[in-house]
C-alpha cells in the first residue's frame, strides 16, 4: 500500500521491485482533495507524481520496496 500523503514519486520502488509491481504516474485530480495539507504541498512540489501498483498481484512480499522508499510511504499488507 502506498501512503498518498508520503509518496513523492522518487522511483526507488520501481527500480528495486523484481516483479515490476510499480509504475510512476500522476495522482488523479479527484484523489488530491483527500490529501492532508502536507500531502498537498508535497504533491504540488512533485507535480503529483506518485507510485501506483497496477501489478500488485505479482507481489512476493519481499519487502525491498518498503526498505528502499526514502519517504517510508510503502507498507505491505495481506490481500
Ligand atoms: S514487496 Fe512486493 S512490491 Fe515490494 S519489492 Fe517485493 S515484490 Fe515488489
Amino acid at each position: 500500500m502506498v501512503n498518498r500523503n508520503r509518496c513523492e514519486g522518487k522511483e526507488p520502488c520501481v527500480e528495486v521491485c523484481p516483479y515490476d509491481v510499480f509504475v510512476i504516474a500522476t495522482l488523479p485530480t479527484a484523489e488530491r482533495k483527500n490529501l492532508s495539507l502536507i500531502g498537498k504541498i508535497k504533491g504540488y512540489r512533485h507535480k503529483w507524481q506518485q507510485a501506483f501498483t497496477p501489478n500488485a498481484d505479482a507481489c512476493q512480499a519481499c519487502g525491498l520496496c518498503a526498505a528502499a522508499c526514502p519517504e517510508k510511504a510503502i507498507t505491505l499488507r495481506r490481500a
